[in-house]
């Protein structure tokens, strides 16, 4: 077998005159009659080959045959790329190597894409033929910054004292509160395993054990419909440490994301990353992953509204809900785009409709007789004093734009938060390279669950209330402030964790008002508590998502590029064609009888 002397990113213009073996895949293919030039790749990069059939006849007339994709090798002399011929995009670009040997490794049938025309092609073609799509320089370079991030992880916590340890896959169900994939066992007839939702459970008893700093990266399973950014499987950055509280866990993540952060992008991430209460973020941006990069702060003018004509915001304020708003500029920052009345009426409209707004009420402020005043047609509804009041709160200056929507609390966040963004986007408000982190903290513990008529954990039942909330449980459960905190940058939520609970009555105490009842808590978590009865030290801990942290990290918001063998919005794997039909001896194996409905979909095949 040839051995390589060197990578296809590797050679530069003080390795001319040196004799070298490169191998890879053929990039490119140009022919110039005489002379072939081939861009030879691999993972590190490309260099120009170049074939001379003055020089070496029988190695051009071979080199003829070849084709994109072929695996070579070849051997030859470095040399300086001519005058002018030098390519500076390229680290390789001053250079080219003289061919003198050619070995043909192996043919390549046509490929059903070409990899510089990949992006216009379909994401279903690329990811049937992954091991294509994935030889892409763009594609390698997500993955070889998703094994630096890897690495940087384990050194650091190696560094500051924390035990990688494997928790199962196969596991019982835990409390994340998704829908869990089963697993059938076969030896104990009719029953099943959950594939983790996280190693939740594992890592706090790990914590009863005394291992004191554990971290994983781990694989977890959600059985949920996928999204742009969330795949039914993926990876997370786990971590729990005992005898800790916030500061510590917040500190301990911090300094990991700001080392990755200065290693991954030259980015120095200014530490401490600065905190927000969940109610301000929720006042302010209308979500609890708010987008710091610009400024656009919601302001509710309930208290203005609830005087004005407009029969809509009365009413609404009557029924107990709100007018909330914000105010935007008239033009992007760069001045290339304007907010006009089409873009109100259709963009703006018909993105909100997704986010169940009814509708979205503007108002345009202007300047009359050197005054602050507002134009648009809801501007009847408002006398003189109250538009005042308008401009006033939003401190909006002329051309600005006010857009209120009118609804429940929760309703006018849902569509103004996302709004808010879609403005700060098409307005241009923030640099596309910036990156602003904020800690979420003080969330509720729990949330109201109107259909069932009980509270939610806004976390997971294992968190912990805040210390002095502790007597609120009984008293007013809705205001008990949790040590919950997430972690976010630009809008996204890349991590999340608590200090837990470790005293079995209060556990049992927010058992009780998510009503699980004993028995439920004994089948589900009953293990769990015991492990809480033997000596529980104060533990708190953190899972960072890594796939999203990595989408960040090279900018894509489409999780499926940062995982190398991703699933499609359906589930499915488009290279293996799973999931897939299984025997029928596999399913008597596992005591499993496979129901067929006459209106049963025929699975999708794979083409
Ligand atoms: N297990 C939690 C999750 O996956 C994270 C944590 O609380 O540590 O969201």
């Amino acid at each position: 077998m040839v051995k390589r002397t060197h990578s296809c990113g590797q050679l530069r213009i003080e390795d001319s005159g040196k004799k070298v073996l490169l191998a890879g895949w053929v990039h490119t293919y140009r022919t110039h009659g005489k002379i072939i030039f081939i861009d030879l790749r691999d993972r590190e990069g490309l260099t120009q080959l170049v074939f001379d059939s003055e020089y070496a006849g029988d190695v051009h007339k071979l080199a003829e045959t070849i084709r994109c994709e072929w695996v070579i090798a070849a051997e030859g002399k470095v040399r300086p790329r001519g005058e002018g011929l030098e390519n500076p995009k390229l680290p390789t670009g001053q250079i080219e190597v003289l061919v003198e040997r050619l070995q043909i490794l192996n043919e390549s049938a046509t490929p059903p894409f070409e990899l510089l025309d990949a992006e216009k092609t379909s994401e279903e073609l690329r990811l049937t033929y992954r091991y294509i799509d994935l030889r892409r320089p763009e594609m390698l370079n997500r993955f070889r910054i998703r094994n630096q991030v890897t690495k940087l992880t384990r050194d650091y916590f190696n560094e500051v004292g924390f035990w990688e340890v494997e928790t199962p896959m196969l596991a019982k169900s835990t409390p994340e509160g998704a829908r869990d994939f089963l697993v059938p066992s076969r030896v104990i007839k009719n029953t099943f395993y959950a594939l983790p939702q996280s190693p939740q459970l594992f890592k706090q008893i790990l914590m009863v054990s005394s291992f004191d700093k554990y971290f994983q990266i781990v694989r977890c399973f959600r059985d949920e419909d996928p999204r742009a950014d969330r795949q039914a499987e993926f990876t997370q950055i786990d971590v729990e440490a005992s005898f800790v509280d916030t500061d510590d866990i917040i500190g301990i993540t911090e300094k990991l994301i700001a080392r990755i952060f200065k290693q991954v992008l030259n980015v120095d991430v200014g530490l401490p990353i600065k905190r927000m209460s969940y109610q301000q973020a929720v006042d302010e941006y209308g979500i609890d992953r708010p987008d710091l990069r610009f400024e656009m702060k919601l302001k509710d003018i309930s208290d203005i509204a609830k005087d004005c004509t407009f029969k809509i915001f009365t009413s609404t304020i009557e029924k107990g809900g709100v007018v909330k708003g914000l105010c935007a500029p008239g033009a992007s920052s760069d001045g290339a785009f304007a907010i006009s009345r089409s873009y109100i009426d259709k963009d703006l409209t018909n993105f909100l409709v997704d986010y169940g707004a009814k509708g979205v009420v503007w108002l345009k402020v202007v300047k009359e007789n050197g005054k602050l005043t507002c134009s648009g047609s809801a501007v009847k509804f408002f006398n003189p004093e109250q538009i005042e009041k308008l401009i006033s709160r939003f401190g909006a200056k002329e051309n600005d734009y006010l857009f209120f929507i009118a609804d429940s609390e929760k309703n006018a966040n849902k569509a103004l938060a996302p709004m808010r963004c879609k403005l700060g986007r098409d307005l241009k408000l923030y640099d596309e390279k910036a990156f602003e982190f904020v800690w979420i903290v003080d969330f509720p513990l729990f949330e109201w669950n109107e259909e069932e008529n009980r509270f939610d954990s806004m976390h997971h039942p294992f968190t912990s209330p805040r210390r002095e909330d502790f007597e609120k449980l009984e008293s007013e459960p809705g205001k008990v402030i949790s040590q919950a905190y997430d972690i976010v940058v630009n809008g996204s939520e890349v991590g999340g964790g608590s200090i837990r609970i470790h005293n079995p009555a209060i556990q049992q105490k927010v058992f009780d008002l998510l009503k699980i009842t004993r028995k439920q808590a004994e089948d589900r978590f009953g293990f769990f508590l015991k492990a809480l009865d033997f000596g529980a030290p104060p533990h708190g801990g953190i899972a960072i998502g890594l796939d999203r942290l990595i989408m960040i990290l090279t900018g894509t918001d489409n999780i499926r590029d940062v995982i190398a063998f991703p699933k499609t919005l359906k589930g499915q794997c488009l290279l293996t064609g799973a999931p897939s039909e299984v025997d029928q001896k596999q399913l008597d194996e596992l005591n499993l009888r496979i129901q067929k409905h006459s209106h049963e979909e025929e699975p999708e095949k794979k083409t």
